[in-house]
């Protein structure tokens, strides 16, 4: 049976949840992380629910790419397109615990070096 409860990222997305919305159009919304990991923890939501990266189809290409872009968007308009990190954990074992699709973006403006030592 298909789950139709909204996630918690659709409550954000039609205003039952407050977050800091930072950027929207008609494909996604950016907000600010509530539990920032770094100085800069934005997460590039579609307002499709695709639970995880895993689940997109091929019809979902277009608004895969169109995430990509917004986050290489809302990163220049923090200032830190210099140096940004983009995370996508797909499924519970990889860390993910909300299941709509998200891309974390994740900067330290203070010190662009940060992510040299990546263990990636
Ligand atoms: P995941 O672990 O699924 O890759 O990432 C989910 C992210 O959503 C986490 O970084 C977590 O801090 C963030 N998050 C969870 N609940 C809320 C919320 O109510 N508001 C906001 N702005 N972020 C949330």
């Amino acid at each position: 049976m298909v789950d139709t409860t909204p996630t918690l990222f659709t409550r954000i997305i039609n205003r039952e949840i407050p977050a800091e919305i930072l950027y929207e159009d008609d494909q996604c919304i950016v907000i600010n992380d509530i539990a920032p990991q770094a100085p800069v923890h934005m997460l590039v939501i579609p307002r499709q629910p695709i639970p995880r990266l895993a689940d997109a189809s091929q019809a979902d290409r277009s608004v895969l790419g169109h995430l990509m872009w917004v986050a290489g968007e809302v990163a220049r308009q923090a200032g830190v397109d210099e140096a940004f990190r983009l995370v996508v954990n797909n499924g519970a074992g990889a860390g993910q615990t909300v299941f709509h699709l998200h891309l974390h973006v994740l900067a330290d403006p203070s010190d662009k070096t940060i992510f040299s030592e990546s263990t990636m």
